[in-house]
């Protein structure tokens, strides 16, 4: 739906905003064009110009926008537009349908993280006529549940194209707590090719179950390496990094020798920890032991990694604007840490200072019949209100 300049602009309240939101099916595994048609459409009947960037099929997209001066600095407002799966769920009532009950606004997205999204359109008109003197953006992501695999593409947009923005605010829901630090999550595949053959004739093939399992155990121990010696951050629970091992396919029938396996992993970095050195630990691994002993065998076997995912812990940085900001917004001078990844350590390694704060509990998130209360709700709109008035100040 495309509106004609001059037409009347649909005002829209945030628990009507959120409601419009919530009625876009965005699980991940779908696209997200419909709603951000629709948010396009909202910005552009407010005067407001959207900047997209597509994922490689075109099938999804980021939305960056605007608002008052193009300079340099201001604050970038973000959110994710995706959702977690329903399925299998055991939802009261249609989980694309807001609907309210005993002070709860229940609906998949509610509070992660629609809500502040909806607050953040519903407010437009007023960022439109509070003489903004510092830029507000926002920043729109997909595929955030799958690993922030969306939002790089905007970031690199952001550090190649667009005036530098100075401060992050990403609103998942921590009910508004500033949250200044969380670990990163770092996801691989590691696909081994050996060769098949009858499983009578073990010594003509090359077994790659067999081989990934001995990866799997070498895993395991640096697993364990983290857990026993650290580094720690009591500030975490558990306050190391964690590797984990969460998939493993390969094989077909019990009397062939498996030419294939893949098992998928993940490794989530405490702050301060060097990912790029874990990374650095596993490829040598795979390139000094598993390699060798692969290729010993036959030509064609070989091990590789793929990255999956890539979000860099968050770091709690000494000064933060971001930090400041937010605390002064709030008028809460405690700072947390958060046990999920965000896409503030992606904004924070191209050197844009970010935080966490945003309406609703991540208890809820991901959760059958996920809601926000009104109160949070009402909370975000009060917290939003200050913003613009900063910006306008
Ligand atoms: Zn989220």
């Amino acid at each position: 739906m495309t509106r004609s300049r001059g037409a009347p602009v649909e005002r829209l309240s945030p628990k009507e905003m959120l409601a419009r939101l919530v009625a876009f099916d965005t699980t991940s595994a779908r696209s997200n064009l419909a709603l951000i048609d629709f948010v396009r459409d909202h910005l552009s009947a407010l005067g407001i110009e959207s900047r997209l960037t597509f994922d490689e099929q075109g099938t999804k997209a980021n939305l960056y926008a605007n608002l008052g001066p193009g300079d340099a600095g201001g604050v970038v407002l973000s959110g994710h537009t995706d959702v977690v799966p329903v399925v299998g769920q055991p939802w009261s009532g249609d989980p694309f349908s807001l609907s309210e009950r005993d002070g709860r606004l229940y609906g998949r997205g509610s509070a992660d993280m629609k809500g502040f999204i909806a607050l953040v359109l519903a407010l437009v008109p007023e960022m439109r006529s509070a003489g903004l003197k510092r830029p507000l953006h926002i920043a729109l992501s997909y595929d955030e549940e799958l690993g922030c695999l969306g939002a790089p593409r905007m970031i690199a947009d952001i550090a190649a194209n667009l005036p530098r923005p100075a401060i992050v605010i990403v609103g998942e829901p921590t009910r508004l707590k500033l949250a200044h630090r969380h670990k990163g999550c770092y996801g691989y595949d590691l696909e081994v090719r050996g060769r098949d053959g009858h499983s009578s004739a073990t010594h003509r093939g090359v077994n790659a179950i067999s081989h990934a399992a001995a990866s799997v155990v070498f895993l395991d121990g640096l697993a364990d390496r983290f857990r026993r010696e650290g580094p720690f951050d009591h500030g975490f629970d558990p306050p190391y990094t964690t590797l984990n091992v969460g998939r493993i396919e390969g094989g077909s029938a019990v009397n062939i020798i498996p030419r294939h396996c893949r098992i998928g992993f993940e490794f989530r970095p405490i702050p301060g920890v060097d990912p790029q050195a874990v990374i650095g630990e596993i490829e040598r691994y795979i390139v000094e032991e598993l390699n060798p002993l692969l290729s010993a065998s036959a030509p064609e076997a070989r091990a590789e990694l793929r990255a999956r995912c890539t979000v860099p812990p968050l770091t709690a940085r000494s000064p933060s604007p971001a930090a400041d900001l937010v605390r002064r917004l709030t008028g809460a001078n405690e700072a947390v840490g958060i046990a999920f990844a965000t896409e503030a350590g992606q904004f924070q390694e191209i050197g844009i200072d970010a935080v966490v704060c945003g309406p609703g509990s991540i208890e809820q998130a991901h959760q059958p019949d996920e809601f926000i209360e009104l109160s949070q709700l009402a909370e975000g709109e009060a917290f939003l209100r200050r913003l613009i008035a900063w910006a306008a100040d």
